[in-house]
């Protein structure tokens, strides 16, 4: 039989994607493609095609198979009350929601506990699966409003991306490092930056970079700072996603013909496409940690007109209502790094 990989099946089902972890239980995992093939019409609002009807169906029976081969040093890590005998008891009562924060809250007591062993790829990659799932359900909307804005930031964290740029999360670093070695090298030895080096609060949010904490507990200059920025930083993906979507005109939204300027000339010749989540967050990332401003950007789109930096400053003195001198362009012009100039 031929499978098609992730990467395709994430292309074809676009928004209707649900991950699949490699290393994860195949019983679980068969379900849940099963189930990302049927859920279009699902909806927690809907009473025909309810969702948790759905869940029932395809994915309790995957999972109470999956249970009875689990060891009690698993199961005792599976966050289920008493008198429960299946998640869509615990959504039901619960949400959505709460069950995936009821998995990630015992992940991660699992990783911290002396259970742990680095053999368990398999339970942490079907249990943070199952999150996953749940996460994408809580998020699904009716058929007819699918394609509203918020189908995007579902496909972000589907991809499990660091929620202040591209990067992977720690986790999903972790998994892709098991996949490609096969092995978790947890020698003392190796450098705290070391992906390999399993760590028992593994971020599911933030890539090694932007975790709050450093390893040594301290906090991360870095976190703070995009924390600061965040507002931003997602303004910029929005608007650079949608210049991307339509290349042959100015189609960033920003509510500023000058602003939608800049950001058609700068990616006119990108060859990103909206797909590239990764890449485009990376971009926004730089774009606000370099401080190119929106005066910043209304200044080179000025510029491009063919503006000399005296009408530029007159320009902006109508816009803004503060009018600036020679000196105060040709100034912001040298503080913007020359991968954002056009
Ligand atoms: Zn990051």
């Amino acid at each position: 039989m031929n499978f098609e990989s992730e990467e395709e099946a994430m292309k074809r089902l676009g928004p209707l994607y649900i991950p699949v972890w490699e290393h994860s239980d195949e019983t679980v995992a068969d379900a849940i493609r099963m189930f990302r093939e049927k859920w279009q019409p699902y909806s927690k609002e809907s009473k025909q095609h309810n969702i948790l009807n759905l869940v029932r169906e395809l994915i309790d029976p995957a999972i109470s198979e999956y249970r009875t081969h689990l060891p009690a040093e698993h199961l005792a890590y599976f966050p289920l009350p008493k008198g429960l005998s299946n998640y869509s008891d615990l959504v039901q009562s619960k949400g959505f929601r709460y069950a995936a924060g009821q998995i990630h809250s015992s992940l991660r007591e699992f990783l911290d506990s002396d259970a742990f062993k680095e053999q368990d790829v398999t339970f942490i990659a079907t249990q943070d699966m199952l999150k996953s799932l749940f996460l994408s359900c809580d998020e699904k909307r009716p058929r007819r409003s699918r394609l509203e804005p918020d189908v995007y930031f579902n496909t972000e964290r589907k991809t499990r991306l660091c929620k202040f740029c591209g990067a992977p999360t720690e986790f999903s670093a972790f998994i892709s490092h098991w996949e490609r070695y096969g092995v978790i090298d947890s020698d003392e030895q190796e450098s705290s930056n070391n992906i390999g080096k399993i760590s028992p609060d593994l971020s599911h949010t933030y890539c090694l970079n932007h975790r709050p904490k450093l390893h040594h507990g301290s906090w991360n200059p870095a976190y703070k700072k995009a924390k600061r920025s965040y507002a931003q930083f997602e303004q910029e993906v929005l608007r650079l996603r949608r210049q991307v979507a339509h290349p042959d005109r100015p189609n960033a939204n920003s509510g500023d013909t000058l602003i939608d300027e800049y950001f058609y000339h700068f990616m006119v010749d990108s060859l990103l496409d909206p797909t590239n989540v990764a890449e485009l967050r990376e971009l926004a990332r730089k774009m606000v940690d370099s401080r190119l401003t929106d005066t910043k950007k209304r200044i080179l789109a000025l510029k491009k007109q063919g503006m000399s930096n005296h009408q530029v400053g007159l320009r902006m003195g109508v816009i803004t209502g503060k009018q600036l001198s020679n000196q105060a362009v040709s100034k912001a012009l040298g503080t913007i790094r020359e991968k954002f100039t056009l």
